[in-house]
């Protein structure tokens, strides 16, 4: 069987999970604690913070430590939300982000926030000059993903952030790259992003570990109560052995992404070419995408039933997204792109990860061949 669901998770680093088993055996202390055992542990999570820093070219105070991207998102929409709403209450985003970050806006406009949903096109983007039409001002979060985790879309996030940075510069600015890092060049602080979240297992580090970059100077109102972990803005016990995992999982990923985006460029390009060519599928991505991302429909056909068949074939795919794969709704994202809904109830993605090869690719390409020989006699016209 061949994974080829790198979007949904990522295998573990094997070294990043021998060091992940070393803290947890060895330096168990609390981080808080103020004896050895504490300071040891305190260290450690020091150490952590500032390899994730240094790989994203930030500052270490400017990291708050979190469970994952979705704790990331919740804590930077909202908790930027409650803190500046004496600013304003109109906030941005499109109806394309991840489910953390698109539930969390929807919750805001429930609890009296006003939200404009910037239309994206045909390939799921939106245009610098949409999100500054979009500005009012009241206005005091935009948020958009830096690559899309069904399609790979890329919002031209560098673009946006410096247009905000100098026609709105007290609008914070919010970026999910979860989906970038090891993949594209991931430099928050470039693109003047304000928030930026991370989760570890997208780039072959532990599940239940990410981050929210903060821009030094900016509060948040914290959406758990408690301790005074993480600079205030996140109660709780530090997860150390985790958070370690993550550090060098990152730094490898961030070492490694050009080399990887050159390599899985070149398996996305035959493998998007191959599916052109096969009557009944359509491509919903393109090469200006994120290099491991290729995603496309089989209208007419129920996605879950060409992702099995697939799998009898030896290969794993995805439908939608895993966050939403056992929703038996059509995509969002490809309704929001244009797509019509027979389109959206068969889209699948493939994403491809380091360890790919080119007999891999060959493959996948035999598989989707089989797979449509199976189908084509099934199909509801
Ligand atoms: N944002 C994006 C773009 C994602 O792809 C994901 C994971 N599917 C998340 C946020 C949430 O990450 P996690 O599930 O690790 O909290």
């Amino acid at each position: 069987m061949k994974y080829f669901d790198y979007a949904a998770t990522t295998p573990p680093d094997p070294d990043v999970v021998r060091t992940i088993t070393e803290v947890m055996e060895a330096q168990y202390g609390n981080p808080s604690s103020i004896h050895g055992y504490g300071e040891r542990a305190h260290q450690l999570l020091r150490r952590a913070r500032a390899g994730c820093a240094a790989a994203i070219g930030v500052k270490p105070e400017e990291i708050i430590f979190t469970s994952g991207a979705t704790e990331s998102n919740n804590l930077a929409i909202k908790g930027a939300a409650l803190r500046y709403q004496s600013r304003g209450k109109h906030i941005i985003t499109t109806a394309t982000e991840h489910a953390s970050v698109y539930e969390s806006f929807l919750q805001l406009q429930q609890w009296g926030w006003d939200v404009t949903w910037i239309p994206v096109d045909s390939l799921g983007r939106v245009t610098a000059q949409q999100v500054i039409e979009a500005l009012r001002p009241d206005t005091v979060l935009v948020s958009l993903m830096h690559v899309n985790n069904e399609t790979g879309a890329i919002h031209p996030i560098a673009e946006i952030g410096k247009r905000l940075k100098s026609e709105a510069p007290r609008v914070l600015f919010h970026v999910d790259g979860v989906q970038g890092v090891g993949k594209l060049e991931a430099k928050p602080a470039s693109w003047y992003a304000d928030l930026y979240s991370l989760s570890a297992h997208k780039f072959r580090g532990p599940k239940g570990a990410g981050l929210l970059y903060v821009r030094s100077g900016i509060e948040l109102t914290p959406l758990l109560s408690g301790g005074s972990q993480e600079n205030g803005m996140r109660a709780g016990t530090e997860n150390v052995a985790l958070l370690v995992g993550m550090a060098k999982a990152i730094r490898l990923a961030v070492e490694h992404q050009p080399q990887f985006a050159d390599r899985v460029t070149v398996y996305r390009d035959q493998i998007m070419a191959f599916i052109k060519e096969i009557p009944g599928l359509v491509l919903n991505s393109d090469q200006q995408g994120a290099p491991h991302i290729i995603h496309f429909s089989y209208p007419g056909m129920k996605a879950e039933v060409v992702l099995h068949t697939l799998e009898q074939l030896g290969v794993t795919v995805s439908t939608q997204s895993a966050c939403s794969s056992r929703s038996a709704e059509p995509s969002r994202v490809l309704l929001a792109m244009g797509k019509d809904a027979a389109c959206a109830a068969g889209g699948l993605r493939i994403s491809l990860g380091d360890e790919h090869t080119e007999e891999d690719v060959t493959l996948l390409k035999q598989a989707i061949h089989q797979m449509m020989a199976q189908l084509r006699p099934l199909e509801r016209r």
